[in-house]
């Protein structure tokens, strides 16, 4: 198995590692109450998906 011949320097590690970048999470628009919902999920703040209405996302653990 091939092994590297040299310890990768500070500078290159560094210098790799600043283009990893966090990206916002991309997010749709509810059509029931026009949050911002993250898309293929059911909108957090009135739980409807492609015009059902799902219980468990209208009141989630966190927010009682
Ligand atoms: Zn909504």
């Amino acid at each position: 198995m091939a092994l590297p011949k040299y310890k990768t320097s500070r500078a290159n590690t560094h210098s790799r590692r600043a283009n990893w970048k966090a990206t916002a999470a991309q997010t749709v628009t509810c059509a029931n109450c026009g949050a911002p919902t993250l898309p293929h999920m059911a909108c957090p703040s009135c739980g409807s998906f492609r015009g059902r209405t799902y219980r468990s996302a209208i009141q989630p653990a966190h927010t009682k």
